[in-house]
């Protein structure tokens, strides 16, 4: 689909992270050159070659499985990692920042559903570091909010965008969290239905991958 007319057709507060893992730098820079600057790749690897290759005022994105010996070639230049699953991450992420002198910003996932390779935290672990100190003792780390991903089963789409959506609600009465990251190709209209502001749009805008 082309590009600006797909950005027309979503509402203006919402951020559209361009999902361009395994497409070439050459087609992440003919949506660049439309002036768009947040793309989202799910490998390491893969991000740190293409952010190399192309202009350093992109935002990059991580939105997929992080090993914690992998944070330290990303730190650097990360813009948001939205997949941090565990607190050994956070930790590691925070650790690696500070080397950097920089604050890196998260996104705490949420496992919603019951798919087995699906990782992230409940909401009773959330509950947890919510109102431990979480917050003070990672200094290097900015959490701006949630990530979440539908499982597979299209028909419990609606109902886990639901919880997630009114988690999201309940912790900013006491936390100002910016973002919920929420919705992809197939979803995103249905997510921004339930409050998401950041969609993660892969197949739409580059195309489908083999
Ligand atoms: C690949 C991926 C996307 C984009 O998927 P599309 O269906 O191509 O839009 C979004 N989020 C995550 C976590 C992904 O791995």
């Amino acid at each position: 689909m082309d590009f600006n007319l797909f950005k027309r057709s979503v509402p203006e507060n919402i951020k559209i992270v361009a999902v361009s893992k395994t497409k070439p730098v050459e087609k992440i820079k003919q949506i660049y050159d439309l002036g768009h600057k947040d793309f989202g790749e799910n490998k390491v690897q893969e991000m740190v070659r293409k952010h190399q290759e192309l202009p350093d005022d992109i935002n990059w994105h991580l939105i997929g499985k992080l090993q914690r010996n992998k944070v330290k070639y990303i730190a650097p230049f990360i813009h948001l990692i939205h997949s941090v699953d565990s607190e050994k991450l956070l930790s590691q992420i925070n650790k690696e920042a500070e080397k950097n002198n920089r604050i890196i910003n998260v996104l705490l996932q949420i496992k919603i559903s019951n798919d087995p390779l699906k990782t992230g935290f409940n909401f009773s672990e959330l509950d947890n570091m919510f109102s431990s100190f979480l917050f003070l003792k990672y200094k290097f780390v900015k959490v701006l909010g949630f990530m979440g991903m539908g499982s597979v089963d299209y028909s419990k789409n609606e109902e886990e965008f639901k919880k997630i959506s009114n988690y999201f609600k309940e912790i900013n009465q006491i936390y100002d969290l910016k973002y919920l990251s929420l919705g992809m190709s197939n979803d995103y209209k249905l997510a921004i239905k339930y409050d998401s502001n950041m969609i993660r749009i892969g197949s739409l805008i580059f195309g489908s991958r083999n």
